[in-house]
């Protein structure tokens, strides 16, 4: 279902497991938001820095090349406003600790479910939205 807040966002879904990938478009693409993918840290770092328009990120933490919290490290140095969010398998405090001091705004626990998602991310732009 499209959403207001959603709508024609620039969204980069970062992420190397190919069937979660899909699943995070698929979901993703009926909010009317504009979806970029990149599959390894690397890969984001370089989305980043040639699209500005990127406003929103979800970064899946183990990747390849550079994991995810070198690439939210990173993209952080290049971009103070754009919002980072983590997708983790782990739920322990130290992870939480380490993402948040990784530069993301936020973090969701997988699995992914639709709604929650979805939430999670309008949430994380209202707060951003209202701060600017
Ligand atoms: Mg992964």
């Amino acid at each position: 279902m499209e959403n207001e807040y959603l709508k024609a966002r620039k969204i980069l879904i970062v992420e190397d497991d190919l069937s979660s990938r899909l699943y995070l478009n698929k979901i993703l693409e009926k909010t009317g938001a504009f979806l970029v993918n990149a599959a390894d840290g690397s890969e984001a770092i370089n989305a980043v820095e040639k699209d500005p328009g990127i406003q929103l990120i979800l970064m899946d933490i183990q990747l390849p090349i550079i994991d995810g919290y070198g690439a939210a490290r990173k993209i952080r140095e290049l971009r103070h406003d754009v919002i980072i969010i983590a997708q983790t398998a782990f739920s322990l405090t130290g992870d939480r600790e380490k993402i948040i001091s990784s530069g993301f705004d936020d973090y969701i626990v997988k699995p992914i479910f639709p709604q929650q998602l979805i939430e999670r991310l309008v949430n994380a732009l209202k707060i951003r939205d209202d701060r600017d």
